[in-house]
């Protein structure tokens, strides 16, 4: 029966991060995987919506360029070559992510495994032991009760494998998923609605990030339906229809059904090893330990932010664990997220009325830096703006930004929150001229008392 100092169940984000770690460490590893090595965030998520949003900002170039004095036509979308490019980007990262995997002698098995000891996983007959087991099989795309996802009903997995511009779209769901879709397409031509139940698009961001979202977004002429449920879909040879609790209907070409992600963590053994679960999501405490010792797990199939770097430190904090290196516990609500849509909305720690709710009104601070004032996002021709939230007199608790590449400025905004800094520290180092970065420099500045390119 083989066996290791770690066997990893699901090579993805949080999996493979972990076997990289943990061999760096000395371990020994096996990794296994029934799809391909890197999981979604590489072949259905981020990587590949990512170049889609790319080859969306080059056309959007292309039809404004003539405000720039460059006259250039754009003559369509060719959605076979821009797949082209996207999976090209994908196959060089793929094939380095396997020689990686392999330099670091981590054993790979290809094949679905299942859990049929604490400390076993069975792939195609074969047992695979491990001292330590990681669980780290992710997250699958959900939909609504009696909403089947077939033909133009499709989840991001399919219309990511669509070979043309859809003309007329409908994407359920207002979060990042969502959000990033409906740019995309909007950028390629199509007519775009979002519906979304609750009254604002990316529910989870600061309410100031969501209503800049919304007005950039119905001046790029992407219809909102916010805050009321979906009803019912119908599709037939022409197209899909989709009805309302208020009875409004729309209609269009497909239907993206983004209402989220679920765990995959079900009909794998899990259940029946007695790992703690609820409502399909294995609990972890804050170490990513499982109810059962020596199991773990990491990334999608725990409760909390769905993000692949969030799986990254899960993979990384679990080797070093497990090696004894007592590694720093990263809370949720510190982790960098961006929505790399067109403005992009990046955050990081608690939004205003979080910081409100948690620490009392007279304790929080706010200040929005607007982008109006900032050279490079006027050369750019973006409108946005940094906020911030402050303990009173105390440290940046929370960063929040909208504007076309604010993800950019997500590094610092996470080492302000995270290394607890004061707007008087930031304030006295130097963000480069002309940069996108001086607006955060401006922002700390104005909260310490010493704003330049802006009103006091
Ligand atoms: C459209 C889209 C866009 C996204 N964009 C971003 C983004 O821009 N930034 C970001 O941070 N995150 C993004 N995400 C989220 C990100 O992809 C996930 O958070 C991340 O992939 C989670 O990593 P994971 O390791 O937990 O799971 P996964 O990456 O899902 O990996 C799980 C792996 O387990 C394998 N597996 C499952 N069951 C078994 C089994 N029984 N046996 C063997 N193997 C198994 C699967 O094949 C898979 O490879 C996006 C997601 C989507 C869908």
């Amino acid at each position: 029966m083989p066996s290791a100092d770690l066997v990893i169940l699901g090579g993805g984000s949080g999996g493979y991060a972990c076997a990289l770690r943990a061999s760096e460490l000395g371990m020994s590893v096996i990794l296994i995987d029934k799809d391909k090595l890197g999981g979604t965030c590489l072949h259905r998520g981020c990587i590949p919506t990512k170049a889609l949003l790319h080859a969306a900002e080059v056309a959007d170039s292309s039809r404004e360029s003539a405000h720039f004095g460059v006259n250039t036509t754009l003559h369509g979308i060719d959605m076979v070559k821009v797949n082209e490019y996207r999976d090209g980007v994908v196959g060089k990262l793929y094939k380095g992510l396997q020689g990686l995997v392999k330099s670091r002698n981590v054993t790979y098995v290809e094949g679905a495994g299942r859990l049929v000891s604490p400390n076993t996983v069975e792939v195609n007959g074969e047992q695979y032991t491990g001292t330590n087991v990681v669980l780290a099989t992710g997250s699958y795309a959900r939909s609504l009760p009696g909403l089947d996802i077939d033909g133009r009903v499709m989840t991001s997995d399919q219309a990511l494998n669509l070979d043309y511009v859809p003309k007329r779209v409908i994407v359920l769901g207002g979060g990042v998923i969502g959000v990033e879709f409906a740019s995309v397409w909007r950028s390629f031509g199509s007519q775009v609605t979002i519906i979304e139940a609750l009254p604002n698009l990316v529910p989870n961001e600061d309410i100031a990030c969501s209503k800049a979202l919304e007005r950039a977004y119905r001046k790029r002429g992407i219809n909102l339906s916010l805050g009321v449920r979906f009803a019912s879909a119908t599709q037939d040879e022409n197209g899909v229809l989709v009805t309302l609790e208020d009875g409004k209907t729309f209609d269009a070409d497909i239907l993206l059904v983004a209402v989220g992600r679920g765990p995959n963590a079900s009909g794998m053994g899990f259940e029946e090893q007695g790992i703690a679960m609820e409502r399909g999501w294995v609990l972890v405490d804050e170490r990513q330990r499982t109810n059962i010792a020596n199991v773990f797990a990491v990334g999608d199939i725990t409760p909390g932010l769905q993000l692949a770097h969030r799986g990254f430190q899960h993979g990384i904090f679990v080797a070093e664990e497990i090696a004894g290196l007592n590694p720093v516990v990263i809370p949720d609500i510190n982790i960098p997220k961006v929505t790399y849509c067109e403005p992009e909305v990046a955050s990081v720690g608690l939004n205003e009325a979080e910081a409100r709710a948690l620490h009392g009104d007279a304790n929080v601070t706010a200040y929005e830096y607007n982008l109006g004032g900032n050279g490079k996002s006027q050369i750019l021709g973006t409108a946005g703006f940094i906020k911030l939230v402050q303990l009173k007199d105390g440290p940046v608790i929370g960063v929040h930004m909208v504007g076309s590449r604010v993800g950019e400025q997500i590094g610092e905004a996470q080492l302000i929150v995270n290394w607890e800094a004061h707007p008087e520290d930031v304030a006295t180092l130097i963000h480069a001229h002309p940069t996108q970065n001086e607006a955060m420099g401006e922002a700390h500045l104005a909260l310490a008392g010493k704003p330049l390119h802006a009103h006091a």
